[in-house]
């Protein structure tokens, strides 16, 4: 079931979403050579605290016994595609992509919202794969609009990343975001158009492309929680928390 929010429901969950952006803007700030992915994750924990807020993703469950997510952030670097855990081990390299995801919980609703990093002397492939991963969600999101259907953002997102000469992940997507971290409907980002639930004012969706180099083939690791490219090659990730409106969708978690 897709829960439209009012008013002040929106209200609410902005503030959410804006913390979100908040620490996205501090990891911008903060995140060089040396560091470790535990240091990105006290970063995102100190921002939370101080704008009372909660991690959405701690506590999260996952594939059938593995534990439950233990961290604020997920933080996959190169061919690591989502769900990272922090690890004070885990030093950032000259060259790494690293991408962050990132969910605040305030005043009963959360925020989502991912980008990856480029830390030091980047490829010019690598800088393409986040370039047309973060173009791929603006090409998504012109379909963000009333009356259409969800999987027009999704056939908008794959065809461009395809264009492009990469891959879309299909097995993990977009979703609708709220009182619950993750809500009805699912966002795939591939599919053909005109499928799926009629966008309505008031639907409030996290939309993420996750775009890998090679082939969209993935392996999902021991611990039931990190996802990595099967040939090994980089995969990046960029998300937002969008608002449907009667005219352009609003990107909550942006910074503002
Ligand atoms: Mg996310
Ligand atoms: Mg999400």
């Amino acid at each position: 079931m897709i829960y439209i929010k009012n008013e002040k429901e929106i209200k609410q969950m902005e503030e959410a979403c804006h913390i979100v952006a908040l620490c996205h803007i501090a990891i911008g700030e903060n995140i060089k050579v040396g560091m470790s992915t535990m240091d990105l994750e006290n970063i995102v924990m100190e921002v939370l605290k101080k704008n009372n807020a909660k991690p959405s993703f701690k506590g999260q469950l996952g594939f059938e016994g593995s534990m439950p997510y233990p961290y604020a952030s997920c933080i996959s670097i190169n061919d690591e595609i989502i769900h990272g855990m922090p690890d004070k081990n885990r030093i950032i390299q000259d060259g790494d992509i690293v991408s962050v995801d990132i969910g605040a919980y305030k005043n009963g609703f959360h925020g989502d919202s991912a980008k990856t990093y480029m830390v030091g002397n980047i490829s010019q492939e690598a800088r393409r794969l986040v370039k047309v991963t973060r173009d791929s969600f603006y090409e998504g999101i012109k379909y963000a609009k009333v009356g259409n259907r969800i999987s027009d953002i999704s056939h908008a997102i794959q065809e461009y990343v395809e264009k492009n000469g990469f891959n879309v992940i299909k097995e993990f997507q977009g979703h609708g975001v709220g009182r619950q971290l993750h809500e009805d409907p699912g966002i795939p980002n591939y599919g053909h158009p005109g499928r799926g639930n009629r966008l309505e004012v008031g639907m409030t969706l996290a939309i993420e492309p996750m775009v890998n180099q090679g082939t969209d083939e993935i392996i999902i690791m021991d611990d039931g929680w990190k996802v990595v490219t099967k040939d090994g090659k980089l995969s990046s990730h960029y998300e937002h928390t969008i608002l449907i409106t009667n005219n352009e969708p609003k990107l909550l978690t942006n910074r503002i």
